[in-house]
């Protein structure tokens, strides 16, 4: 299974000679397994790459986008999503429509004068809108999608995707504990509060997890919807997976931050005993497993 992050920060892209090591795009992830077809998760600003790529290689082209939810971080990159504009490409688009009758409407709300020059109608490859929620299943080819809901301020999907050997769990904009914490009352909380998150990412392979605040952080940030890197770190020691990729870093985090954020996150692991392995995301970061 082949997993490239092409977008890996929170909230809004950044730029700059600081952001160089871990880029600035926004959520955009892609699973595939062989030139047949690709799994997009969120439309961030990273999905613009991405689409330059697959159109330029001109072989995968059935297209699954699924989104977490439709916060603009993860749509933002939407319009310029290059196989939209091209019409040897079938789009299918999964997400939750939260209070709207279908993704459908939520996808017209963005695509439309004054927000962007143009609409759907624009677009030359077919497309179709699938409305999903929690519980979903799904399976093409070798690959399988599963779906769970998340804690944040909107209806949140996390997804699992699994071949026949290999699982991957993505974990965006998810806040695991929703109060002040410190290291020592985590594994407490985590365990009594999450029983079916930890169920659904048990032994998994790759965990990518909302990591958008560091411990001192957070505690200034109760209720925006975001985890702390402690909590990301417990709740994949608590859930056995192999890896932890922290993920959605707070747009204000630079290079030298995310290296002290990773830094700290490892001796907090090692503090506990842990055996999970903790990377940093970063834009463009391939993982072949
Ligand atoms: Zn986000």
């Amino acid at each position: 299974m082949k997993v490239k992050l092409w977008g890996t920060r929170g909230s809004v892209p950044v730029t700059g000679k600081n952001y160089c090591k871990y880029g600035g795009n926004t959520p955009c992830i892609e699973v595939s397994m062989s030139d047949e077809f690709v799994f997009i998760f969120d439309a961030g600003s990273g999905i613009r790459k991405l689409g330059s790529k697959l159109t330029k290689e001109k072989i995968q082209k059935d297209i699954f986008l699924f989104f977490s939810h439709f916060h603009s971080d993860h749509i933002i990159g939407l319009p310029f999503f290059a196989p939209f504009y091209n019409k040897d490409y079938t789009i299918s688009i999964y997400g939750a429509p939260y209070i709207y009758d279908s993704i459908e409407e939520i996808i017209d709300l963005i695509l439309k004068p004054p927000l962007f020059a143009i609409t759907k109608d624009e677009f030359k490859s077919k497309f179709s809108f699938h409305n999903i929620d929690e519980n979903f299943s799904f399976k093409y080819g070798e690959l399988k999608v599963e779906t769970i809901k998340l804690n944040h301020s909107h209806p949140t999907l996390g997804f699992k995707i699994t071949n026949d050997k290999k699982t991957v769990v993505y974990f965006t904009d998810n806040e695991l504990i929703q109060n002040n914490h410190s290291s020592e009352n985590l594994e407490k909380l985590i365990y009594n509060n999450h029983k079916e998150l930890l169920d659904f990412c048990k032994n998994v392979d790759i965990l990518i997890h909302d990591s958008s605040y560091s411990i001192n952080d957070y505690n200034s940030r109760v209720g925006w919807g975001h985890s702390s890197n402690f909590a990301a770190a417990m709740f994949a020691h608590l859930a056995k997976v192999k890896s932890l990729y922290l993920f959605h870093y707070d747009p204000e985090y630079d290079d030298a931050f995310i290296d002290k954020l990773l830094d700290e996150t490892k001796f907090f692991l090692q503090e506990i005993g842990s055996e999970v392995n903790c990377v940093a995301s970063s834009d463009e970061m391939e993982i072949n497993f």
